[in-house]
C-alpha cells in the first residue's frame, strides 16, 4: 500500500511536503515528491528512504504543480540509498507528446502477461504502460487511460502530470480510496481526505471507479467514467488502513471501527465470559474498544501502552525482524493485569505473532483470564491488490480452527468479527473480502488463485510466471 498526493495550483514545497507527512500511515518504506514551477515543463524530483519528513526541500519555493508518494512495499526490497531510484516513486516517463510524471497506490497482478521486462516496483512499469498508451493514442489522453483500464488487472490509484495539466483516476472497481476537492487557488488529489481536511478543504469528492478527471489551472476540464465493472472496495482499509479521520466512500472511518466494536459485544454478550477490563491494542482498535464498552458497559483499561517512536512491525521482512521488534513495541500497566479478566481487541490477525507475544505477556504479569475480540473476520487468503499479507500457510487462520488458533494463542476465548457484521458497520455491500473469502473481484487474480489451488503456483501474494 501507498500514499499519493497531487497538487494544481499556486503552492508550495514546504506545503506539498506537509501534506504528504498526512499519508505516513500509508507507507513509511520511502517517500518522494515532484513539481513543476510556474511556465516550465521540466519535472524536478526528490526522493528519499524512509518519512516524507526526511524530504530535504528548500522552504517556500512557489511551485504550480506537485505529486507526492509514501511507498509501503509489497514487493522488492526495502528501499536504501543506492536502490532509491528503481523503487521509490514518483516515476517520469518520456512519451512523443511531452513527458510524464506518475504515483500510484495499489498493485497490478499481470505485469508478466504484458511485458518480458523485469521491473522492480509496478509504479514503474504503469508509468512507461501509460506512456506507451499515450503513443498509442497519438497524445489523446482520455483515449490512452481507457486502453490502459482494459488490459491492466489489479487495484491502482493514479495521480499524473502531462502536459502542464493533472489527473487522476482509479481502477473501475475503486479497489484502493482516491478523494480530491478544492478551494480558490489549488485542486488537491489524494488516497485519504485528511489530506484536505489539512487545507480546510472540507467538501471532498471520490475519484469514481473507472473515472478519469483532467485537471487545468484549478478547473476540471475533463471527468467521466471510461470503464464500468462492479465495486469492489477494499474492507481493510476501514479495519486497519486508513486513518480514523478520513472518509472513504462516504463513510467514516472512525463511525466504521466504533460499529465493528458494537457489533462484536452483541455476540460477546451471548458468551457469558465474566470480564473487568476491555484492553485495546493501541492504537487502530481504540475506536472499536469504545463501541464495545458502551454496550457491554465494561470499563477500558489501557494496559498495553505502544512505545510510539518504533517503526511499525508489519512492514518488516523477516520474522525474525518482527519477533525483536514486537519485544520492544508494547509495554504494559500491571495494577491493571495481575488477578483480572481482560478482553483484550485488536483489529485484526495475520500470523499471529503479535497477539502470541501480547498473551505472552500478560500470563506473565498475572492476568486471570485472556479473551480476545478481533474487528476483522478472519484472514485466510493473500491479498493481491497491495496489502501484504503473505502465503496462505503463513496466516494463522488458514488451515487451523477456531479452537485450534485459541490454543496457538493461550486465550481462554476468542472472537473474531462475522462477514455480515463487517459489511454492516461499514454500511456497504459492494466491498472487496478476497482475503477473507477467496474470492477475488478481478479476473487475473481469480485465475490466480485457481492455478494455487490447482497447485500450479504458490500461494504467495506475489505472481510470477
Ligand atoms: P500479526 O502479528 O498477526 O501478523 O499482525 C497483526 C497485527 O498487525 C495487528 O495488531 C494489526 O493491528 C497489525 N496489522 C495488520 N495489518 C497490518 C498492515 O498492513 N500494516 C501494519 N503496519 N500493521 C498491520
Ligand atoms: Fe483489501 Fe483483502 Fe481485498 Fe486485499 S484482498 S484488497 S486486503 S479486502
Amino acid at each position: 500500500m501507498c500514499g499519493v498526493l497531487g497538487i494544481k495550483g499556486k503552492t508550495t514545497l514546504e506545503q506539498g511536503k506537509i501534506l504528504l507527512q498526512m499519508l505516513t500511515h500509508r507507507g513509511q518504506d520511502a517517500s518522494g515528491l515532484v513539481w513543476q514551477r510556474a511556465a516550465e515543463t521540466k519535472f524536478n524530483v526528490l526522493k528519499t528512504p524512509g518519512y516524507p519528513d526526511l524530504l530535504q526541500i528548500k522552504g517556500y519555493e512557489i511551485i504550480h504543480s506537485l505529486l507526492g508518494s509514501t511507498r509501503y512495499p509489497t514487493y522488492g526490497s526495502r528501499t536504501n540509498n543506492k536502490n532509491i531510484d528503481r523503487y521509490a516513486q514518483p516515476f517520469l516517463s518520456k512519451t512523443r507528446y511531452g513527458d510524464i510524471a506518475v504515483v500510484h497506490n495499489g498493485n497490478v497482478t499481470n505485469i508478466p502477461r504484458l511485458t518480458n521486462k523485469k521491473y522492480e516496483s509496478d509504479a514503474e512499469f504503469l508509468t512507461e504502460f501509460l506512456a506507451e498508451k499515450i503513443n498509442e493514442a497519438k497524445g489523446n489522453l482520455p483515449k490512452a487511460v481507457k486502453g490502459f483500464m482494459e488490459k491492466i488487472d489489479g487495484s491502482y490509484a493514479i495521480v499524473g502530470l502531462f502536459k502542464e495539466k493533472m489527473f487522476a483516476f482509479r481502477d473501475p472497481r475503486g479497489l484502493r480510496p482516491l478523494v480530491w476537492g478544492k478551494n480558490d487557488k489549488v485542486i488537491v488529489v489524494a488516497s485519504e481526505s485528511i489530506v484536505q481536511q489539512n487545507m480546510n478543504i472540507m467538501s471532498v469528492e471520490n475519484v469514481s471507479p473507472g473515472e478519469l478527471i483532467i485537471f487545468d489551472n484549478e478547473k476540471v476540464v475533463f471527468k467521466e467514467v471510461l470503464l464500468s465493472r462492479d465495486h469492489a472496495h477494499c474492507m481493510f482499509e476501514y479495519v486497519y488502513f486508513a486513518n480514523p479521520c478520513s472518509m472513504i466512500e462516504g463513510k467514516l472511518v472512525y463511525k466504521v471501527r466504533l460499529n465493528l466494536g458494537r457489533e462484536l459485544a452483541e455476540r460477546i454478550k451471548q458468551k457469558g465470559w465474566k470480564i473487568d477490563y476491555i484492553v485495546p491494542v493501541p492504537d487502530t482498535s481504540r475506536p472499536a474498544t469504545q463501541g464495545l464498552a458502551e454496550v457491554l458497559n465494561v470499563p477500558i483499561r489501557e494496559a498495553i501502552i505502544k512505545n510510539r517512536y518504533l517503526q511499525r512491525t508489519f512492514i518488516m521482512k523477516s520474522k525474525n525482524e518482527r519477533i525483536k521488534a514486537a519485544k520492544r513495541k508494547y509495554l504494559y500497566i500491571s495494577e491493571y493485569i495481575k488477578g483480572k479478566s481482560l478482553l483484550i481487541v485488536d483489529d485484526s490477525i495475520v500470523r499471529g505473532l503479535t497477539s502470541q507475544k501480547i498473551i505472552h505477556d500478560l500470563r506473565n504479569l498475572g492476568a486471570k483470564e485472556i479473551y480476545c475480540a478481533i474487528t476483522c473476520p478472519p484472514i485466510r487468503f493473500p491479498c493481491y491488490y497491495g496489502i501484504d499479507f503473505p502465503t496462505d500457510e503463513e496466516l494463522i487462520a488458514s488451515g487451523h480452527t477456531l479452537e485450534e488458533i485459541k490454543k496457538i494463542l493461550d486465550v481462554d476465548g476468542i472472537i473474531y468479527q462475522k462477514l455480515e457484521g463487517l459489511k454492516r458497520s461499514i454500511g456497504l455491500e459492494d466491498l472487496c473480502t478476497a482475503c477473507l473469502t477467496g474470492v477475488y473481484p478481478t479476473p487475473f487474480a481469480a485465475e490466480i488463485r485457481l492455478r494455487v489451488l490447482n497447485g500450479e503456483l504458490k500461494a504467495s501474494s506475489h505472481y510470477e510466471e
